[in-house]
């Protein structure tokens, strides 16, 4: 039995797909990957990138990982970023990540648009020999009416992870903002799901006090369905904390009922 939650699996890139014109599917693969496990819904998980000249990234793979890998020099520590197991496929040894490319101005976007077979990662992520599996958020308590669902291009993985989970008869409100409506993708559910696409055609995803997100300003003109929501909240960090100051202020829900997550923050990097 494995001590810890969480392990370090080496990997390499099996194939790529562009999805949309800013969505990359990296397909990663490897023998590893048989005591990997995910939960599914909004499972993280963090990448690891070679720096230049390296074939794979130096990591430390012991219980104390984390403490090894700050202490790591420079020159020497790999990138490492926040991302979601789209699918994962045990039989095969497969899992899809499905990666925003914002432009080469961090290592994650800008390795995953120049990723291809053969490039080697490591991937922290959950351990099949732990339970329970660690690492994912979307717990709506047995008694929820409905789901709010809302997010930005880096949060469409796990929202398409969680709809395709959602059963027949439950009802969901989801909210999508991306770069522009050249990024819809398919999303099927045997819930009763109405799905918003929001452009922001082009600008980045911001809200602030002064100035409402386009998540917010949308989801403000919105009537809710009766009964007992649940609300799961990602993307840029002050779009959805100024969109979770709504729900909460404007209109009533529970704090406790709500899963808010700053995936990303404008203007630095986030690990
Ligand atoms: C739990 C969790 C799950 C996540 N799942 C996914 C996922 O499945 N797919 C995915 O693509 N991302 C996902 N993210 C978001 C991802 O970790 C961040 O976008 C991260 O900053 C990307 O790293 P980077 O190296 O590309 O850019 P960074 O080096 O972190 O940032 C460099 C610059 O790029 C900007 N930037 C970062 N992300 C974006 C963006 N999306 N759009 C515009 N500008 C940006 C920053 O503001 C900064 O100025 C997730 C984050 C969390 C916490």
């Amino acid at each position: 039995m494995s001590l810890t939650p969480y392990a370090l699996f080496r990997a390499e890139v099996v194939r790529t797909r562009q999805l949309t014109p800013h969505l990359r599917r990296i397909t990663f693969g490897g023998p590893e990957l048989a005591d990997m496990v995910s939960a599914g819904l909004d499972q993280r998980i963090k990448l690891f990138f070679p720096l230049p000249g390296q074939d794979e990234p130096v990591v430390p793979r012991g219980e104390n990982w984390y403490g090894e890998y700050r202490a790591m020099a420079e020159h020497e520590r790999p990138f490492m970023r926040t991302y979601t197991i789209r699918h994962f496929r045990p039989a095969e040894r497969e899992l899809d990540v499905d990666i925003v490319l914002h432009g080469d101005t961090g290592p994650g976007s800008t390795w995953a648009g120049r990723a291809t077979a053969g490039d080697r990662v490591a991937i922290l992520a959950p351990d099949a020999r732990h339970t329970p599996i660690v690492g994912y958020e979307c717990k709506p308590p047995a008694d929820t009416d409905w789901m709010l669902l809302a997010g930005d291009d880096t949060a469409l993985p796990a929202i398409t992870a969680i709809v395709e989970s959602l059963p027949a008869g439950r009802g969901a409100l989801v909210f999508l903002e991306v770069d522009s409506l050249a990024e819809m993708t398919p999303m099927d559910s045997a819930a009763d799901v109405r799905l918003t696409w929001l452009s922001r055609g082009g600008r980045p995803a911001v809200g602030s006090a002064d100035k409402a997100g386009l998540l917010r300003e949308t989801i403000a003109r919105t009537a809710f369905p009766d009964g007992k929501p649940y609300a799961w909240l990602a993307g840029e960090s002050s779009a959805i904390t100024d969109l979770r100051r709504h729900l909460v202020n404007e209109r009533g829900v529970d704090k406790e009922l709500i899963y808010f997550s700053g995936y990303w923050l404008l203007g630095s990097p986030i690990e």
